[in-house]
């Protein structure tokens, strides 16, 4: 088993390699050479994440690793190969004709892809390797381990949706960035983190999905038991932050979204506002008290707590004792 985990590493490190090659030297990657550097990717950054290109073809890449002694059944236990559906036993190459992102593990090993079409319509977008026995989407962040030297240095991670997210910030000389691999953070990937960092921010796209990541990954960073502060970053104009980097410059990045960024108190009490019309009397009510029993009654620090009552009684006119009796209330009910 130990043995056919290592063949199994050294198939993505050969592969990685493979599309890395064909990316960068071949007329054959020349549309993807070309794909990147019109989002803005620089050769550097291409080399930096060993960036490549596999080629459309069922077995490009089946035939380069066949005469390397790699076994078919191997390569398609590692999600590099897909079977056929009606023809069990005949295998080909997962990926074809995409741009291909490595993923790597703590230690910087390959270890899973991927890949994203350069055809505007073409679908899926993004098709990541599936779950194997190197791969496990939850326990995996992209960029860890490049990013980890200047997560410590930083005391802080930004958790960003996208590769291209990460690449780009990277490009900007922003190098604690790292990516979920699915939408909101896992409990594993928490883990990981709080391990080398005392703060994470989340910066999900500015879209509704990337908002609803956000605010599940702050329940799992609870749920997780960490000491790690959370907080999140909104971007404006429902923009990523590649988008973000690319139109407005890395100083802008930093002053608007990371500086800004809010505490996980605020985010929830701002993702709240979205479910009442606080035009109406009932409404402003209604949202005090969902406000108070969903988000205030559990912060346990009482400056914290004093600060958002304090700005709740300023914008809507409640006695600053009225509001921390219906905590107190919320709390007898549900301790
Ligand atoms: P791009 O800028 O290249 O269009 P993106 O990162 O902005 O990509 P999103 O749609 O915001 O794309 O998705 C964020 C991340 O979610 C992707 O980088 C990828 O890891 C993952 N993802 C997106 N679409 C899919 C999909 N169809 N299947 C699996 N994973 C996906
Ligand atoms: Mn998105
Ligand atoms: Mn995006
Ligand atoms: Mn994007």
């Amino acid at each position: 088993e130990y043995k056919r985990r290592k063949e199994m590493f050294r198939a993505h490190d050969l592969a990685a390699k493979y599309y890395h090659h064909i990316l960068m030297n071949t007329d054959v990657g020349l549309p993807a050479l070309r794909y990147l550097e019109e989002r803005g990717i620089t050769r550097t950054t291409m080399e930096a994440f060993s960036l490549g290109y596999a080629p459309q073809g069922w077995d490009v890449l089946l035939k380069f690793l066949l005469k390397r002694g790699f076994q078919e059944d191997l390569l398609l236990e590692a999600g590099l190969l897909s079977e056929s559906a009606n023809q069990k036993g005949r295998c080909f190459d997962k990926f074809r004709h995409r741009v291909m992102f490595p993923i790597q593990d703590g230690q910087g090993q390959v270890i899973g892809f991927g890949g994203r079409v350069m055809d505007k319509d073409a679908k899926p977008k993004y098709l990541n390797s599936p779950e194997t026995p190197l791969f496990h989407k939850g326990r995996h962040l992209f960029n860890l381990h490049r990013a980890r030297p200047d997560m410590r240095r930083v005391g802080q991670v930004i958790v960003l949706e996208g590769y291209m997210d990460v690449i780009t910030a990277h490009q900007h000389g922003i190098g604690h960035v790292v990516a979920a691999l699915g939408t909101a953070l896992t409990v594993d990937q928490v883990r990981l983190l709080q391990r080398n960092v005392q703060e994470i921010v989340m910066m999900f796209d500015g879209d509704e999905a990337g908002q609803k990541a956000a605010l599940r990954s702050l329940d799992v960073v609870k749920e997780s038991g960490s000491e790690v502060k959370a907080r999140v970053a909104t971007i404006p104009d429902g923009m990523d932050p590649d988008e973000f980097l690319g139109t407005y410059g890395k100083e802008a990045f930093t002053r608007v979204v990371l500086d800004n960024a809010s505490s996980t108190t605020t985010f929830r009490m701002l993702a709240l506002r979205k479910d009442f019309n606080l035009a109406t009397q009932q409404g402003r009510e209604d949202y005090i008290k969902s406000v108070i029993s969903q988000v205030l009654s559990t912060v346990q620090s009482p400056v914290e707590l004093e600060t958002h009552l304090k700005e709740l009684s300023e914008e809507f006119g409640y006695p600053r004792e009225a509001l921390l009796e219906e905590v107190a209330l919320t709390r007898k009910k549900a301790p």
